[in-house]
């Protein structure tokens, strides 16, 4: 299970793992099998060797007991050499007296030798005397090739394991686990979740393409948060537009409508308006919108909210207020409003609609009732507050 997630099919780790076992093994089993056939050349010249140099020690030693015909004198050399695990027998044979002066072979119960002979001529002033056989253990070889061969496996498999201990661990910190981790990172920016962090630490490559992404994750989050500001923020009194006013009263509909907590809301609508853009033009317009804001955020509580629904037209809510207790508060209002220049110089008055929340209405049934009420203010002479009678 966690073998398949960390190697998955196709995947770097899969690849790197493959590259790895055969970029190791491969010359380690080469350089098993070169070293192993080069020790077993270097044991059969050895071998080899020992045989020659055997036969040339009889053939010196047995001149003179061959022209004497003395087995004597060379039962000591022979008996000296034949205690060499390495030989398997030794003859020496006289051609003068047709007879062998010494025939001789190691018998081994249960044991069959693997032997093979080397035959030397013995002359002497141009005369052959005779000749000297040996026959050498050619299995002598084979426990000392296994020895060899256990040898070179031990050498060879610590050497595996030691690149092994050295690669494995280097190739996991260092390109599978950031790979991982550059996925995972990759995975949840591509789902949109732009609010988780990724700190990158390291200076590899790897590193700086994490961090890279974080860069990016950084500054999309900052137009994201920006663009969702400015979706439900009015530009030019910087308070909430219609959208974030719709988006935050639904809680507090909902709280009121729970615990049963009284829930006011008013519409304001500035009086004469058009005539404040005719005389002084737009931009003062502007500045009057945002003075009234700045005006009536100045008098509110902090759980209220003050939002610009429309070009000269604002909403309130006022949570845990009665209707009572709301209209003496915008009466409040009304009269700071009025009772000012604003940036043109001359005052400005607002007529004000309002109505409570009794647990049942819609939002757009309230804000018909509030906007009924406003259009009664109006009606009535402006610069008023109405409270809405169901
Ligand atoms: P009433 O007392 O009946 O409300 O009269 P009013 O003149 O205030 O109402 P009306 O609906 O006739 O005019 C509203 C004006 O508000 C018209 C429009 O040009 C102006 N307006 C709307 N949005 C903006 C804005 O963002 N800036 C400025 N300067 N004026 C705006
Ligand atoms: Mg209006
Ligand atoms: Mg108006």
């Amino acid at each position: 299970m966690l073998i398949n997630r960390a190697i998955k099919l196709h995947s770097v780790a899969l690849y790197l793992v493959c590259v790895l076992l055969l970029g190791l093994l491969l010359p380690i089993a080469a350089g098993m099998v070169i070293t192993l056939g080069q020790e077993r050349i270097k044991l059969e010249d050895e071998l080899s060797e020992f045989h020659r140099e055997t036969l040339k020690t009889l053939v010196v030693s047995t001149e003179d007991a061959m022209l004497s015909f003395s087995p004597e004198g060379v039962r000591n050399i022979v008996g000296v050499l034949l205690k060499d695990e390495r030989i398997v027998s030794i003859e020496v044979f006289s051609e003068l007296f047709d007879l062998y002066l010494l025939r001789v072979s190691k018998q081994i119960p249960d044991h069959q030798f693997d032997s093979f002979s080397m035959r030397e001529t013995v002359v002497k002033d141009g005369e052959v005397l005779g000749y000297v056989q040996v026959e050498v253990d050619s299995g002598w070889i084979i426990p000392r090739i296994e020895e060899a061969r256990n040898h070179i496996i031990l050498l060879f498999s610590s050497m595996f394991l030691s690149a092994l201990l050295l690669v494995v661990p280097a190739i996991y910190y260092k390109i599978l686990k950031p790979l991982r981790r550059l996925t995972r990172q990759a995975d949840i920016l591509s789902k949109g979740e732009l609010g988780v962090e990724y700190e990158w630490r390291g200076k590899d490559e790897l590193s700086m393409l994490g961090k890279t992404l974080e860069d990016m994750r950084g500054k999309l989050n900052e137009n994201f948060n920006f663009m969702k500001e400015m979706a439900v923020t009015d530009e030019l009194t910087g308070l909430p537009n219609r959208h974030g006013f719709s988006a935050e009263i639904k809680k507090i509909m909902h709280l009121s409508k729970r615990y049963k907590h009284p829930l006011s809301i008013a519409i304001f609508d500035l009086d004469y308006f058009k005539a404040i853009n005719d005389t002084y033009g737009h931009g003062v317009g502007d500045e009057v919108l945002k003075d009234f804001s700045r005006l009536v955020c100045s008098r509110i509580r902090n759980t209220d909210i003050f939002a610009r629904i429309g070009g000269e037209e604002f909403v309130m809510v006022m949570p845990e207020t009665s209707i009572e207790a709301a209209r003496l508060l915008l009466n409040e209002i009304r009269e700071v409003v009025s009772g000012q220049p604003f940036a043109h110089g001359e005052k400005v008055t607002t007529s004000i609609g309002v109505t409570s929340y009794s647990g049942v209405e819609q939002l757009d049934q309230l804000l018909e009732a509030a906007d009924k009420a406003l259009y009664q203010a109006k009606r009535k002479g402006r610069d008023q507050v109405v409270v809405h009678l169901r």
